[in-house]
This record gives structure tokens, sequence and C-alpha cells, in this order.
């Protein structure tokens, strides 16, 4: 039921593909006609060709389906051709043409319609995961994602594309083969195709036991693969515990499992092919003995039993793969569901109808009593914050960790949206702006700076993908990151990021804050590091930061002292909640928990301020 449910969707997928997909299934079906054909053709064979003392008559080929209408064998060829053994053999040519170009064809459109359907879906899946809030992250693990993406999506693949063309073809050739018979001696057919199950069922059984074994081997040869990954990417610890002994234990039971599971695969798999031949044997003895007496008693021809047999030996073949098919399409229907439920997912950060660009700060942002706990979590993070932020200040947030700091950020940037109170901009409220431009108007600088594997000057536009090069130098200039750019091997065309240039610590800053200028956003979020610079690197930072602050309206997680001090208010969260605003010198001489968290974490004596 749910199956048949995910296929229609799926199939709304085959729309723009539809007129390719139908001329494939045309071209399936006149391959399917063209096996029918081979099986025919074995009766002229047997009867004429191989015995030329017969008469050269019209052959009866077959009736066709509605009209009862018998085809002759002369008829289908040009009247050239009027010897027995030309037109047949003209024939066998003409069919395995059609045959090859039917199967080459049909087989390539129907996997083109089912690796572009594919495509469509995977690409589609992917624009609704990087639009997705972070509440959606929290709640899918990165596996989870990437399996809906590559392996579901592959299953998928597999059964529109390779299985499909398959199945098509099976299908078709079945059904001209079962005409075949049905025309040959149809009693005889109905006796056989009601024996075929019983020939058939013990097959099927041995298929499923080995599709059971071979997953069990998919598994152990995982389990494998898990243990090999840990111990490479922890060898040093493996080492340093002399833990060598116990891994390859573990090592051994498991390639030892792995071994028993392939085996029983083998046997399995050898199982099939003797049985069914045994099968196969029982039933043409039966066959032989009744077309003996037919052929006595002048009811049946050699050939016409020949064409019967081959026809029925033919249709061994789609009936088996078709057995096995419907497992597949069942997998690709639970890998499709899976898929579905990710594009079904609702974003819950969505412009409201009539949404209105935001263009830029005129004047403030504003708290209004915001209160917000995480989906997961079991208290609110922030609650009841007011707080303003007027134009072109400096606000820097102060607190213990897990104070509620980042968590302000968060809902500034529409991550998401508070539980109760407002944040307003210029007195609108957040929500009532188009999130993209709302995010457009902010720059952010975060602690851990994410590097993307792809040039230093393609890291810093990426903001502004639309950027110059003159503009990227520029923008590098001010954040002090020019001059180590253009001491990298190619400059700013050199790879950095994941798998390019490793960059120090304070570099990677320099880059993000370069980055941010280029963004030239008119608000500012920074998320100061904690991790320790050295003195110089420390100071460049500090320069470039300064540079970036510069006639921005900021809001600042502060760690460093120097930019705390600059700040024109600081805001003391503990446990959610605002407890301290005021300038650096007022929260000092107030003498509360600022006072004491400056002591304390930044351990500088007062008045004793860096640069
Ligand atoms: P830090 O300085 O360590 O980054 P912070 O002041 O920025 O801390 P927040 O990250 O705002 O603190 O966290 C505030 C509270 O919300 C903490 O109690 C934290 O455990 C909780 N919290 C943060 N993120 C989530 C989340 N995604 N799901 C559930 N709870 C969260």
């Amino acid at each position: 039921m749910t199956s048949g449910r995910q296929f229609l969707r799926l199939l709304r997928y085959v729309r723009p593909y539809l007129s390719i997909l139908l001329l494939a299934v045309a071209l399936m079906a006149l391959s399917g006609a063209a096996h029918g054909m081979i099986a025919l053709l074995a009766g002229p064979i047997f009867d004429r060709v191989l015995d030329p003392s017969t008469p050269d008559v019209p052959v009866k080929l077959f009736r066709l389906p509605l009209t009862g209408q018998p085809v002759y064998l002369q008829s289908l060829v040009p009247s050239a051709l009027h010897n027995i053994w030309t037109i047949v053999a003209f024939l066998i040519l003409v069919v395995f043409l059609v045959k090859g170009a039917g199967d080459y064809l049909g087989n390539y459109l129907v996997n083109y319609t089912g690796i572009s359907v594919v495509t469509d879906l995977r690409q589609a899946v992917y624009d609704k995961v990087l639009r997705q809030d972070p509440e959606f992250f929290e709640s899918n693990s990165t596996g989870s994602v990437m399996s809906a993406l590559m392996n579901d999506i592959d299953r998928i693949q597999v059964a529109t594309s390779s299985m499909l063309a398959d199945w098509l073809r099976q299908s078709f050739s079945a059904i001209a083969l079962v005409y075949v018979v049905l025309q040959k001696d149809w009693k005889l057919a109905l006796v056989t195709l009601t024996v075929l199950p019983f020939v058939l069922v013990p097959t099927v059984r041995l298929g499923r036991r080995i599709r059971r074994t071979t997953r069990t081997a998919q598994d152990y040869a995982a389990e494998l693969h898990e243990i090999l990954q840990e111990t490479i990417s922890g060898h040093r610890i493996v080492a340093a515990f002399g833990g060598e002994e116990q891994e390859s234990r573990r090592f051994r039971a498991a390639a030892r499992r792995l071994r028993s599971a392939s085996l029983r695969y083998v046997l399995q798999q050898a199982a099939a092919s003797p049985l069914i031949e045994f099968f196969g044997a029982l039933t043409i003895v039966g066959l032989l003995t009744y077309a003996r007496e037919q052929i006595k008693a002048g009811q049946m021809t050699t050939g016409e039993f020949t064409s019967f047999v081959i026809a029925l030996l033919m249709l061994y073949e789609p009936v088996k793969r078709l057995t096995g098919i419907h497992a597949i399409f069942q997998q690709a229907a639970g890998a499709s569901e899976r898929v579905f439920e990710y594009l079904d997912r609702p974003n819950r950060i969505q412009d409201m109808p009539g949404a209105v660009p935001l263009k830029g700060l005129r004047e403030s942002i504003v708290f209004d009593r915001v209160t917000f706990r995480y989906p997961k979590g079991d208290r609110p993070a922030v609650t009841d914050i007011s707080l303003e932020v007027r134009r072109g200040e400096v606000v820097a947030l102060v607190g213990h960790s897990g104070a509620g700091k980042s968590t302000l950020v968060n809902l500034l940037v529409r991550f998401y949206d508070p539980d109760s109170g407002r944040i307003l901009i210029d007195g609108r409220d957040l929500r009532q702006y188009q999130l993209a431009s709302l995010r457009s108007q902010i720059a952010m600088v975060a602690q851990e700076v994410f590097l993307f594997n792809d040039t230093a000057a393609n890291n810093i536009r990426y903001g502004r993908p639309e950027a110059s090069l003159e503009e990227i130098k520029q923008a590098a200039r001010m954040a002090f990151a020019d001059g180590f750019i253009e001491a990298l091997p190619q400059g700013y065309d050199t790879v950095i990021g994941e798998r390019g240039a490793r960059l120090s610590g304070g570099q990677r800053q320099r880059i993000a804050i370069a980055r941010a200028l280029l963004r030239n956003a008119p608000i500012l979020i920074l998320d100061e590091a904690t991790s320790h610079l050295d003195a110089e690197s420390e100071i460049l930072v500090q320069s470039a930061l300064a540079n970036l602050m510069q006639g921005r309206t900021v809001i600042v997680i502060a760690h460093r002292l120097s930019t705390i001090r600059r700040a024109d208010k600081i805001v003391v969260l503990e446990q959610g909640r605002i407890r301290e605003i005021g300038t650096h010198q007022d929260l000092i001489n107030h003498g509360g928990i600022y006072h004491r968290l400056h002591e304390l974490q930044y351990l500088e004596p007062e008045g004793a301020a860096r640069p």
C-alpha cells in the first residue's frame, strides 16, 4: 500500500521524461515480440528447412490475438524471397536485429530516464537539506543525511533504471512467449504452466535464502570494515595501550563470521542450478512422452513441438528474473519512503506571507522580552531578554559557558524563533522580513573558522560571489591577510581548507575577517575565538577586527578584554538571564558578576589593558 504511494510520487519525477520512457517501452515491447518470433521460427526450421522434400506451401506461424486471423510465414517477407530457406534465414536475421536494437536502445532509454529522475530527486533533497534550520541537523546525524542522499537514492536508482529496464524486457518477452506456447497447444500449455510454479517455488525460496545470506555477509563485511577503520585512525591509541592482541582477536572473530557466511552463500548458490536443471529434465521427459503420442497421431508436427519447447525454455529466464525483481522494488520503496520524509519535512523558519525585504539598519535592534527553549532543551536557554542595540554600537555579550550568549545570536539570525517575545529591527518584527534579506544584512565571524576546500580567493568571496579579485585583495589587505596569502605557493589561487594548505589559527581567522569585510553587511556578529594566539598573531587579528568593526553595528560574544573595553555596552548573562548591563567601568565599579568574571577569567589587573 505504502510502497504503491511511494511509487506514484516517484512517477511525478518521471513526468519530464515521459516521452522517452514511452519510447523505451515500445522498443522493449518490440524486443519481447522478437523473443516470441525466435521460438516460432523453430517450427518451419524443423519441418521445412531441415526436411527439403516437403512442398513449398504457405506456413502458418500463429494467429493474431483478437481477430484470430492466421499469419503466414511467407506474408512477413518481401515477395522476392521465394525459397523457404531464404525466407527463414532473412527472418532470423531481422528478428535478431530487432531484438538487439530494441534491447540496446530500450535499455539505454530506460536507464536514461531512471538516472535523470534520480539526479533530479537527489538535487531536490539536497536543496531541501541546505535550507533546513539547525534543529534538523540536531535531530538527524550527518551519517543519516548522507545515507539518504547517497545510499537510499542509489537504491532507488537501481530500481528505476536497471531493474525497470529488466522488468520491462522480461515482462514483454514473457507475454510473447506465453502467447506462443498457448498458440502451439493450449491444453499442453495450460498443464505445463500450472506445473511451472511447483518447479519455481523451491527455486524462489532458495533465492530468498541466498539474498538473506548475502545481506548477512555484507553486514559482516561492514563490521570488518569498521574495525579496520577504527584501528587505523586510532592506531596511536592501540599502540600506546598495547591493544594489538585484542584488536587482532576482534578482527579474526569478525573475519571468521564473514568466512562462514561467504561459504554458505557459495553452497546455496551452487545448489540452485542442479535443482532447477533436474526439475527441467523431469518436465522435458513428461513433454516428450506426450509429444510422441501427438506426433504419431498426426496432431502435431516435430517443428511445432520444438517451437513449444523452445518457448517454454525461453520462458524460464524471464519468470525467474521477474520473481527476484519484486524484492528490489520493495527495497527501493523503503528507500524512497525515507527520502520523501526528508522532502516533506516542513521548515519551521520560513518567510511570512507579505514579508518585506530588510535593506539595512537605520536605528536599532531590539530584543523585547525574548524567551526561548531549544527543541531538545529541558529549560529555557534564554529568559525574558530585553536589550537594545543601537545602530553603530558595539555590544559585548559576556558570561559563563552555557549562559546563553550564542543563543541570542542564533535568534538574531533566525536559526530559531523565540517562544515568546519579539526581536525587532527598526521597529519591525524579524519574522516580517524576508529571511534571505535579513541574513544578507548580517556578516558573521564564528569562533571556529570554516574554510571550504577551495582557493583563498573563493573562500573570501563566499558571501559575495560577484566580487572582483581587486575587491578580494582589498578585503584581505584590511584583514591583514594579504601578506600570507601572497606568500602561498599559488597566491590567491592556492587551495586552502580541508585538503589544501594548512593555515594557522590566526591566519584562518583573518581569512574569516576578510570574508566578512567583503560581505560588507551593516550588522556584524562576532564570536571571538577563545584559543590563544601568539602575541604577534593576536595583534594582527585585533587590528583586522578593528577594521572590520569600523562603522558597523556589532554584537560580539567577547572573550578578549580589548574588545570588551571598546564596547559601548556590556551585557552580562547568567543562566539565560541578563544580570548586568553597562560599560566596562560601570560594571567594575558596580562590583557584581562582571567584576568577578573579569578577575577570574581575564586574570588581568585593572587598567592593564592590552592594545
Ligand atoms: P559558550 O560560551 O560555551 O558557547 P553560551 O553562553 O554561548 O556558551 P549557549 O550556547 O547560548 O551558551 O547555550 C545556552 C544553553 O542552551 C545551555 O544550557 C546549552 O546547554 C543549551 N543549548 C545550546 N544549544 C542547544 C541545542 N542545540 N539544543 C539544546 N540545548 C542547547
